[in-house]
């Protein structure tokens, strides 16, 4: 790029915002501008559904090769280039070096996962009841597909959407977070060198309320899939409705590790600690309940602080470092009111919590562990997306098993437990999407089906073979000889 704004890419060309170009600020330094990133407004985002539309024409009747080798390239690309990529994710996100090079190389994962799945599109054939006549189903595009993706995972969210919209012969049209749009432009970027028609892949950037308000009320889109808040989704959800636009929906949670007696201490307390604080604890999958039986109790919270006391916070860039920054000063506000909400309902702040300063001026919290909470305290009850954990003590299996299911949110349920018997039951029994035994509840597969229940998901299955539900549309075919 010649100039010094980053610009929107719509209909295969670079194009400058009909808005003022926003800054982008670390949240670890906030003397650190990441870059200047083009604004849209619904104009520039009605231009790239229509350009997204006539390009969908030509994609879906590339060659099955052509788009593996697309993916392909772009997968290898990101995994080539996983430490300088990453870097730019650690800035602008907050999350740590390590974290940001992992998650670019996930993302490299899903497009050469997906190369693969271009090759595996088989059809069925059926008999008909009308003898002499032959029936056939085969998986069509669904034509223009509208992504919208939070800040806590800037390339990984666009990627595991971005990668089967492409496999399955659709256009795109992606609107990714204002906070962190340097991800997104520079996956955008090596996008653009592809072997794709104009308008296939389009970035627009800008705010929610006018660039997604314009994506997710077009009649132009075919479909729609959203990952962020749950009251950003309620709203794509009935604007989707009203137009009759296929809708898919990943949203927050309030999930919970559950830890028995016959846990192994060890084991509960990493899981413990690295589903509530990795990523600084905005991760969908983060557990901020930790339901635990009574005669573990003390022995696990006393470890957890011990483990607690080893974590580095600090810049994300700096070598070393466990848990980076907070994203930006709206959620370090967010995060000081649940910490303060939660003592007040008569929880004790047992370790940590406190705002930290670090050499350079940013977004810095130590990660906070509450005992003595209950189930119904609001802070056990709605997202904080914040690196605070709350202990909640039960008498056993049973009532833990309960309290974890008693949440308006499902998206994943983890158990630390050495028998077999309580596994096999959680398993069965826990309402989530995702179930992690002797596991962290956050981190998971990349050619898996990924999703929730409740207030977490709505529709179809992101991720693995499940995607292709979203991404295509069965055509039945009737051919009497
Ligand atoms: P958010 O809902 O504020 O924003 C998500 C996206 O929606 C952003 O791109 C935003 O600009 C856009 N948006 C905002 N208002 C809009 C509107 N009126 N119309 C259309 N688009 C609009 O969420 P966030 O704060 O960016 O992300 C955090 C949330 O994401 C948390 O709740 C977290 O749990 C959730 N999340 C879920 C998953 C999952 O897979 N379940 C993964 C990551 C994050």
């Amino acid at each position: 790029m010649s100039d010094s704004v980053f610009k929107n890419y719509i209909s295969g060309q670079w194009v400058a915002g009909n808005k003022k170009p926003i800054a982008n600020i670390s949240p670890a330094d906030i003397t650190d501008v990441v870059g200047h990133y083009a604004q849209a407004d619904q104009e520039q985002t009605h231009a790239a559904i229509t350009a997204a539309k006539a390009g969908q024409l030509e994609w879906e009747k590339s060659g099955l090769e052509q788009r593996y080798s697309v993916l392909m390239a772009i997968g290898d690309e990101l995994i080539a280039r996983k430490d300088e990529l990453g870097a730019i994710l650690a800035r602008e996100e907050g999350k740590t070096l390590a974290e940001g090079v992992g998650e670019t190389y996930r993302s490299g994962q899903f497009f050469r996962y997906y190369a693969a799945e271009v090759l595996r599109q088989m059809g069925e054939t059926a008999d008909s009841v009308r003898p002499g006549v032959e029936i056939e189903t085969r998986r069509e595009p669904v034509g223009v597909v509208g992504i919208i993706t939070p800040w806590n995972f800037p390339t990984a969210t666009g990627a595991w959407k971005i990668a089967p919209a492409l496999a399955f012969g659709n256009a795109v049209v992606w609107k990714p977070a204002n906070q962190v749009p340097a991800s997104a432009w520079a996956l955008t970027e090596i996008i653009s060198r592809q072997d794709l028609p104009a308008g296939t892949f389009n970035l627009v950037m800008g705010p929610g309320a006018e660039v997604g308000d314009t994506l997710i009320n077009s009649r132009d889109i075919n479909a729609l899939t959203f990952t962020g808040s749950l009251e950003t989704g309620r709203k794509v959800a009935a604007a989707t409705a009203a137009n009759l636009v296929k809708c898919q929906l990943e949203m927050g949670s309030k999930n919970a590790l559950v830890v028995l007696d016959d846990a192994d201490l060890d084991i509960a307390v990493e899981c413990a600690v690295s589903g509530a604080f990795g990523g600084t604890g905005q991760k969908c999958t983060a557990s901020s309940r930790l339901i635990v039986t009574e005669a573990i109790h003390d022995r696990f919270v006393e470890a957890v602080i011990d483990r607690m006391k080893q974590l580095v916070i600090g810049h994300p860039l700096k070598e070393g470092v466990h848990i980076g920054a907070v994203a930006d000063a709206r959620q370090m506000e967010q995060n000081l009111v649940y910490l303060e909400l939660a003592k007040k309902e008569g929880g004790t702040l047992i370790y940590g919590g406190e705002v930290l300063t670090e050499e350079t001026e940013g977004y810095y919290m130590q990660p906070a562990l509450f005992t003595d909470t209950t189930n119904n305290m609001t802070i056990n009850r709605e997202e904080a997306f914040a690196p605070i954990a709350c202990v909640i003590k039960v008498k056993d299996y049973a009532e833990a098993l309960a309290t974890l299911n008693d949440t308006n949110f499902g998206l994943t349920g983890g158990i630390c437990t050495t028998s077999l018997k309580y596994a096999s039951d959680f398993k069965r029994n826990a309402k989530t999407g995702c179930v992690m035994v002797n596991l962290p509840t956050a981190g998971t597969d990349y050619h898996v089906p990924f999703g929730g229940r409740k207030d977490s998901s709505f529709g179809s299955r992101e991720q693995g073979t499940y995607a292709k539900e979203f991404y295509t549309i069965v055509k039945t075919t009737y051919i009497r000889a």
